[in-house]
């Protein structure tokens, strides 16, 4: 027996399907679709993200993104609008009907989080906060599990472990990028990962090109290169002025770029057979 259980093939062959039906639109994540997750890496106020969250509906995103509360390395950063960034991704639900994700620091914040969101994540700073997983996994609601900024894929396998064991079996894993020797990106996207996770786990995968480059020239490459790998989907930052984006405008594309990454990975997941 491997020393992840619950997550392993072993234990369940056949791939896991996550099915988001707390939003307007039913939506799936895994085996035979291909699910594009797009939005600013921050909430950062009203007009601006419900104007992006509708230009993101209507180029076939199929969930939006936006971080409310911000795990920044220096307490000096924007660290996100809280209590009015969750109304604001909320509001932006009701009116596309498209699902939310967003990032989940503390399990005091769940209540707020339970009926606005549709997906818990959580990030990399926080995949080894045991006592958070242990939480989450009494929860009801899919939680987007992000690899640990140097963690190893049994280590992140263990994570998912925590939270699959208190019976939430809706995980997904996020690749992101790991911190390794090279400087030039921000972290060192591990494509190797997604496959070697697709043979030894049955829970959806999911590539970040985003946070996985730092760089917005590398995200469309690396993004189809995440989905030839066999990624069950992405998830990108998008922002409409990135030169202004208050945290992560160097790897946040345009509206445009976005919209040209979009019709890249329609293709690809069509020559994969994968539904969108
Ligand atoms: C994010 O996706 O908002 C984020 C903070 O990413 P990570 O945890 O991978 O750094
Ligand atoms: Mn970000």
């Amino acid at each position: 027996m491997k020393s992840f259980e619950l997550a392993s093939r072993e234990y369940k062959s056949e791939d896991t399907i996550i099915e988001i039906s707390s939003s307007r639109k039913k939506l799936c994540i895994g085996e035979s679709y291909c699910t594009v997750i797009a939005g600013p890496c921050a909430v950062e106020g009203w007009d601006d993200y419900l104007a992006l969250a509708r230009i993101l509906a209507e180029s076939g995103a199929h969930i939006l993104r936006g971080g409310v509360f911000k795990p920044r390395t220096s307490p000096y950063s924007f660290k996100g609008l809280g209590i009015e960034g969750i109304e604001i991704i909320a509001r932006a639900r009701e009116i596309t009907g498209l699902p939310v994700i967003t990032e989940i620091m503390d399990i005091r914040d769940l209540d707020l989080l339970y009926n606005r969101v549709d997906i818990l994540q959580v990030g990399s700073r926080n995949m080894q906060n045991f006592s958070l997983l242990e939480e989450l996994g009494k929860v009801d609601r899919p939680v987007m599990l992000k690899r640990g900024l140097s963690a190893t894929i049994e280590e992140w396998l263990l994570a998912a472990e925590y939270i699959l064991r208190g019976g939430n079996q809706q995980v997904i894993l996020c690749e992101r990028g790991i911190r390794t020797f090279e400087p030039y990106t921000r972290n060192t996207v591990d494509i190797g990962a997604v496959a070697l996770l697709k043979q030894l786990t049955h829970l959806p995968v999911m590539v970040d090109p985003s946070h996985a480059t730092g760089r917005w020239k590398m995200v469309a490459p690396v993004a189809r290169a995440a989905i030839a790998a066999g990624a069950d989907g992405i998830m990108v930052e998008v922002h409409q002025n990135p030169d202004r984006a208050l945290s992560d405008g160097k790897q946040s594309l345009t509206p445009d770029n976005y919209y040209k990454l979009m019709g890249q990975i329609v293709k690809l997941a069509e020559m994969d057979g994968k539904k969108m």
